[in-house]
Formats: C-alpha cells, structure tokens, sequence
C-alpha cells in the first residue's frame, strides 16, 4: 500500500473539523489502494444530501431557544440511509457528516444492505428537562421528516439520545403519517417493536470484536481499560468482565477509576446510576483521564468521543491491542504512531458495528411484523462480526495492511462497485 502522510491536526479546528479531516483521510488511502479514479473519489468524498435546521425549543420558563440539527446522508447506493442521532453540544455539521461518511463503510463492510447517514443536534441533554428534551426531538424530526422514512433513511441511538428519544421519533413520525411506522427508527423499546438485544448490540459486538483479537488468549490473563462509561463503555466492561477478562479501570466525565486487582463492574454501574458518574466510587484509586488512556493494560477500549488519542498521547499508550467503541476516536497522527509501535487497533467500523447489525435486525423484523429470540438475535449478530473479522484480518495479512486500513479498503471497495454497477444517471 502506498504510504501516505496524515494531516497534522490543527490545534484551531473544531473537534468536528477533525473528525471530518480524518474521515476524508481514511478515504483517500483506501481509494488510492483500490486505484479508484477522481470521479469516483469526489463523489465518495462528498455526502449526497446534508440538511442543516434550526430547531426552536420552548424552555420550562416560556423563553424560546434556537439549536442547529442536521442530518446527513453519505450515500444511498448500497440501500437507505442508516445511521444514529447525536445531541451534544460540539456537534456540527463536519463531525455529522464524518460520523455519516464511516456509517457507509460500517454497513458495507459488515454486508448490510444500508449507506451511511448521521443526525445531530447541538444541545446538551443534560442541561434540557424531559419535556424540554422531548420538544427539541419531535421539532427536529419534523424539520427533517421529508428526509427520514422505512425505506429512505432510519435514525438510531448515538451520543446523548436513547430509546426514549426513538420513541418520541417514531410517534412523530407516525403521527404525520396517519398511522404507525416502527421501521422509521431503531433503537425503539422492545413493546413498539425493537428487537431484542439492541440495548447492548454495540457492547456485545466489542466484545465479540476483542474476543477475536485475543484469539487463543486466556482472557483470565488479559486486563481491559475502558474510556467511556455511557451506553457501549457501561456494557462493554460488564461483557468482557463476564468474558473472564479483568476490567482495571474505567472513565466517564467526572473522571477515571482504578483497582489492578479487577473492578467489580456491577457494583460500579450501581455506583453510577446512584450518583451520575464514576467518579467517588469508594473501592478504586483514582486516576486522570490521560492516565487511564496510558494505563499499562492488554487491552484498552475507547468508547466515548472522537479525537481522544492523538500525536502527542499515542507514544505513551501502553496497551498492545485498541478496540474502538467509540467512532473516530484515534486521530491519524495518532494510528501512524500506535502502528510504529507495534499496538493493534480494531478500527471502529468494525469493532463498533454491533449497534447497526442489531438495528438491521430490527428493521428487518418490523418490516415483516415478526421478531426473533434473543438467542436467534446473538447468533445473528455474532455470525456477521465474525465473518466481518475475518475479512478484515485476512486482507490485512495478506496485503500487509493495518486493520483499519483493510477495513476501509473492503467497505469503500463495496460501494464504488455498487455505484459502478448502477451506473450514473442520467
Ligand atoms: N449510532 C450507532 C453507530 O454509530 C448505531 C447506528 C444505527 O444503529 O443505525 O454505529
């Protein structure tokens, strides 16, 4: 493969800028292994449809707020648009459309008929009551009700939205439409139609995804730092510590803990759910953020935001294998580096891709009003993201590649040989 140069990361850019820069990075190295020509390089490059809106919300007080929303759709040739919700309060429209470029190559890689898109909101659900909440999340899904639909483009849970936010989405989508539609969102609550095993699908496919990595290892012998302890960090801990690993330590935003002996995972989650965070959990030292990130563990998961292991952290990371939870969260510099050393990293589309297997499932079972097992839904699950393991490793090997570069290589291969088979029209 040709060894190309990542951009420096400008210290002025916004977090979203990054993303985006990194995404396009990505791009172009695999679109350079694959030979793909200029036009097909731009049109990969470019989403197909990005809509900015603003949505007014009514606070509790009567005052009127205004946040941006976007949506965005990367492409649609491989099926329709599928990707999550995010609210947060950096998210803009360059780390929507980053986080809707690596969505296509997600579901490419792992053989789901979907392209990519991403929403965002730029709000932070935790400053927002309920019913603030629930106004901001039905007034943003009708600014972009002429994009989303079954057929077109599916929302999901992301960053800073649940299964209460899909619900909300699905009756006001519905709503228009004069009657009920569960295959407008996944990530729904089982009783309108989500499937089983959606809550912990991105966890379990980390696991699967670090069970792979490890390959014969007793995991008995393998310790685990976990960034993030949202959604997929939370579960991803519980998971590898029911797969016999040893969880050291673990972080969210009021800060990082550790106990080398092994964290009691449950008893932490019971911690965080009394006191909204980690942080003074009693039977763990405490660590900072960049200490946990540079712990000397096997096994580090950053399962949180993009943009945490960078040029100047990634020399002193100590783990030798990275499975990615969260999207994006290791800059270029960063993978230049860890690659150097020796460390391999399970690149997010594929580590993380659980969530959008499950969601697939999802919708497949509600456009059929049927739903499976959860056991049937496992299987399904673990099925895909081993095969899709697979794949990975073995173009990685055979070619000399880092993981992440096969992964990329394989989804954008899949979608340039779409596009290529269905022609331009007109
Ligand atoms: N937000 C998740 C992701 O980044 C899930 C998307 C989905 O299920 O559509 O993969």
């Amino acid at each position: 493969m040709t060894v190309m140069v990542p951009p420096k990361a400008s210290a002025t850019a916004s977090p979203g800028r990054l993303a985006l820069d990194s995404a396009l990075f990505q791009l172009d190295q695999a679109a350079e292994h694959l030979g793909l020509d200029d036009g097909l390089r731009k049109m990969l490059a470019t989403p197909r449809r990005s809509l900015t809106v603003s949505v007014p919300v009514r606070r509790e007080d009567g005052r009127m707020d205004v946040v941006q929303g976007y949506r965005v759709q990367h492409n649609v040739s491989r099926g329709p648009a599928k990707g999550g919700i995010r609210f947060h309060p950096a998210t803009d429209l360059f780390e929507v459309t980053a986080l809707a470029m690596w969505m296509t190559w997600k579901c490419a890689l792992v053989g789901i008929p979907y392209g990519g898109a991403k929403g965002g909101v730029g709000v932070d659900p935790a400053t927002l009551t309920t019913r603030e909440l629930e106004r901001v999340t039905r007034r943003y899904v009708n600014e972009i009700l002429p994009l989303i639909g079954p057929d077109q483009d599916i929302p999901a849970p992301d960053v800073g939205t649940d299964e209460q936010t899909m619900a909300w989405i699905m009756d006001t989508y519905s709503v228009n439409a004069g009657y009920s539609v569960p295959g407008v969102v996944t990530g729904k609550p089982t009783i309108l139609g989500g499937s089983l095993g959606r809550a912990g699908a991105t966890a379990r496919g980390v696991q699967i995804a670090t069970m792979s990595a490890l390959g014969d290892r007793d995991p008995a012998g393998v310790t685990v730092a976990v960034q993030g302890f949202g959604k997929v960090g939370a579960q991803t801990a519980r998971y590898l510590a029911d797969a016999g690993c040893r969880v050291v330590a673990v972080s969210d935003v009021t800060g990082a803990i550790a106990d080398r002996n092994g964290l009691d995972v449950t008893a932490v989650r019971e911690h965080h759910s009394e006191s909204g965070g980690v942080s003074g959990y009693r039977h763990a030292d405490r660590l900072t953020h960049e200490e946990l990130l540079e712990l000397d563990v096997d096994v580090l998961v950053p399962a949180a935001l993009e943009g945490v292991l960078t040029a100047e952290n990634a020399p002193r990371v100590r783990a030798r294998l990275i499975v990615e939870g969260a999207n994006g969260p290791t800059m270029p510099e960063a993978d230049v580096i860890l690659t150097g050393s020796g460390v391999t990293v399970v690149p997010d589309i594929l580590a993380n891709a659980g969530g959008v297997i499950v969601s697939y499932l999802e919708w497949v079972q509600n456009t059929q009003a049927y739903s499976w097992s959860a056991g049937e839904v496992q299987i399904k699950l673990r099925d895909l993201m081993e095969q899709a393991f697979g794949e990975v490793g073995a173009l990685a090997e055979s070619r000399g590649l880092t993981l992440r570069q096969a992964a990329h290589a394989i989804g954008v291969s899949r979608v340039a040989e779409a596009h290529r088979l269905r022609g331009l029209y007109p």
